[in-house]
This record gives C-alpha cells, sequence and structure tokens, in this order.
C-alpha cells in the first residue's frame, strides 16, 4: 500500500502537478468519503449532496467501499490516461478508507454486502482515531 502511494505522488509529481497541488489534493480527497454524513467537515458545506447520500446509503456505507475509487478509475482509465489530480484526491480517499478501517467501526469494503473490514485500533470518534487519521495523511505527505 505505500509502495502504491509512493508510486502515485511520485507519478503525480513527474506530471507536473505543483507540491500545492499535491498537498490540496490528498486533504480534500480525504474529506470526500464523509460526503455521507452531513454533519461532517465536507458534508456540511454541500447539505444538497450530503442530505441525499445520507438518506439514500446512510453514514459508512457505499461512500466507504471500494466502488467509488473503482468507479473513478474506470470513468478516468487511470491506466492509459493518467491524471495526477485524480491520483491525487484517490490518495486521499484511499488514507480516509484505510483510517476508518482502523476503528472499532470499520468499512464495509465490498458493500452492499455488509460485512465490516477493519483492524481495532481505536474507538470512532475518539481521540486516537484523529491522531491515527493525521498520521496516516501525515505519511503519506512525507512520501
Ligand atoms: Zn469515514
Amino acid at each position: 500500500m505505500t509502495g502504491a502511494v509512493i508510486l502515485v505522488v511520485v507519478k503525480s509529481v513527474e506530471l507536473g502537478l505543483p507540491l500545492w497541488a499535491v498537498i490540496g489534493g490528498i486533504f480534500f480527497g480525504s474529506l470526500l468519503p464523509d460526503l455521507d454524513h452531513p454533519s461532517s467537515t465536507i458534508g456540511k458545506r454541500v447539505l444538497f449532496v450530503s442530505v441525499p447520500l445520507a438518506g439514500l446509503f446512510g453514514h459508512r456505507q457505499f461512500t466507504h467501499s471500494i466502488w467509488p475509487l473503482i468507479l473513478t478509475i474506470w470513468l478516468f482509465n487511470l491506466t492509459e490516461h493518467a491524471n495526477g489530480y485524480v491520483m491525487v484526491l484517490m490518495i486521499g480517499y484511499m488514507s480516509h478508507i484505510i483510517a476508518d478501517m482502523l476503528t472499532d467501526s470499520g468499512v464495509p469494503l465490498l458493500w452492499p454486502v455488509q460485512k465490516r473490514f477493519g483492524i481495532t485500533i481505536c474507538k470512532t470518534g475518539g481521540v486516537l482515531e484523529h491522531i491515527v487519521a493525521f498520521g496516516l495523511l501525515a505519511v503519506a505527505l512525507i512520501f
């Protein structure tokens, strides 16, 4: 996983993305999975998106599965038309999913199958969750 993150960041820099775009893209991408929560940092800014998503799927459902990433790869066909901006957004998105996998709630990676995947290191909403999430983001930015 770390190797993939490094590869994507290096590829993004090779594509000529400025560092601010890489950092900002990773940060913004890390907020996107919580679009399904109207009280989240991003959800409360786009209620016209977060309220319907919350009503349709609930929190930590579709947006916390592998499907948004697969859809993005399919839509942008990253293997042939690499787009650095999309890749840094995906790094941030994946960092959020990994961070949520470290909480006691886990994530339904194979949604709509409700089996939750994860390793419980901390409680959802706890201080340690924020520390772990910040640490993962810092690691992604450093490498
Ligand atoms: Zn989340």
